[in-house]
């Protein structure tokens, strides 16, 4: 049993999502943390607080806050309604993330003559009527 687990490089640390409780490395997690009492996603990496690991999902974003997993970090140093703007802060995050990862993204290429044409066809048969 001679696997190469260990990588060469220098070594993630692990954390936990705080949804599933996977073990992931560091790096794959999107950290959530308490600035002020608001319920930020520390996209960078560069804010301090109590951190609250997720997995990069809206599942996992979800299940946390369905399952209370934030109050179990942050106690109630929160207001709930602030996990709203946590979602959506999230959701951005996800989208940085995707970029910077240079990760296929969903681009639909569609001739500008060919929008127009459908855009006249429907307004054609409206006028008609
Ligand atoms: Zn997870």
């Amino acid at each position: 049993m001679t696997k190469k687990k260990q990588q060469k490089k220098r070594k993630t640390p692990n954390r936990t999502c705080i949804a599933c409780r996977k073990v992931k490395p560091k790096t794959d997690l999107i950290r959530c943390t308490l600035q002020d009492g608001k319920p930020v996603v520390d996209c960078e990496g560069r804010l301090g607080g109590r951190g609250a690991n997720l997995c990069p999902t809206k599942e996992c974003l979800i299940a946390a806050i369905e399952k209370g997993a934030f109050n179990r970090v942050w106690k109630t140093g929160f207001k709930e309604e602030d996990l709203e703007s946590l979602k959506r802060d999230f959701v951005a995050c996800l989208e940085k993330r995707k970029f910077r990862k240079g990760a296929k993204s969903l681009v639909y290429r569609v001739k500008a003559s060919e929008v127009e044409g459908a855009v006249g066809k429907n307004l054609t048969r409206k006028l008609d009527k």
